[in-house]
Order: structure tokens, then sequence, then C-alpha cells
């Protein structure tokens, strides 16, 4: 734990993918940076765990069996609708440079990709950056 400080204003994300080394890397480089991780395997976890903390982003695989990326991402939209809330930025992570899932998730609102394997300064500018808005 570090000093008071950065403990009180540790940011919450939930980091779903179903792919346990990326999950395992993301939640140490998420640890690793002062946030406060929340993993889920799959879409159908993840929508189980939003109303459990007050997440402030969502990062999240597109390509994963049962509840997909996109599936998560709308429901997270749907979720916050209801809530009255701010829609909880997303970011995406996709090992797929396929326009047509860019596009589909763009359409939604989403305006940041990692494609992976990503950099380890780059997935820290592009959270920051999410968590600035
Ligand atoms: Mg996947």
């Amino acid at each position: 734990m570090k000093d008071q400080t950065v403990a009180a204003r540790k940011k919450k994300i939930l980091a779903i993918d179903d792919d346990g080394l990326v999950r395992k890397t993301l939640e140490l480089l998420l640890k690793e940076a002062g946030y406060e991780p929340t993993m889920a395997a799959g879409g159908q976890e993840a929508l189980e765990l939003l109303p459990q903390k007050n997440f402030d982003l969502v990062i999240t695989d597109i390509r994963m069996p049962g509840i997909d990326g996109l599936q998560v991402i709308q429901a997270v939209r749907d979720y916050c609708g209801g809530m009255k809330r701010s829609v909880i930025p997303t970011i995406v992570l996709t090992a797929y440079k396929d326009e047509p899932i860019r596009q589909a998730v763009a359409r939604m609102g989403v305006k940041e990709f990692l494609l992976k394997p990503f950099k380890l300064e780059e997935f820290l500018k592009v959270l920051e950056r999410s968590l600035a808005k």
C-alpha cells in the first residue's frame, strides 16, 4: 500500500478478457500503476461485477465466448443509463486489426482501442487519457 493520498484516489477498473495470461498481465500492470483492478474472465462475470463497485473505467476484450465485448459495451451503457450516471469510459482490447469491429465499437461511442500486444507506455497513456474524461 502506497501513501494515503494515492490510496484515496485509486481508480476502480473492471478489466475483462477470456485469456488467463492477458488477465494476469493486465491485473499486474494495473496494480503496479496504482489502480484498483477487478478482473473478469468473460461478459457474464463482468456484468455481475458491474453493479458491485463504482467503476471508473472498463477495459474489455472483444472476442470472447458467450457475452462478447460488444455486448458488454452495450450492457454497460444500458446500466449507466438506468442508473442515470454518465457512461463509464471504456477501452477496447483486440488482437485483430479488423476494421468492421473497430467501426462497430466506434459507433457505440468508444474511442480508445489497444491492439494486443501493446506497449506498457502506450497502455498507461490510454488509461490516463480515458480516466481524465
Ligand atoms: Mg479473447
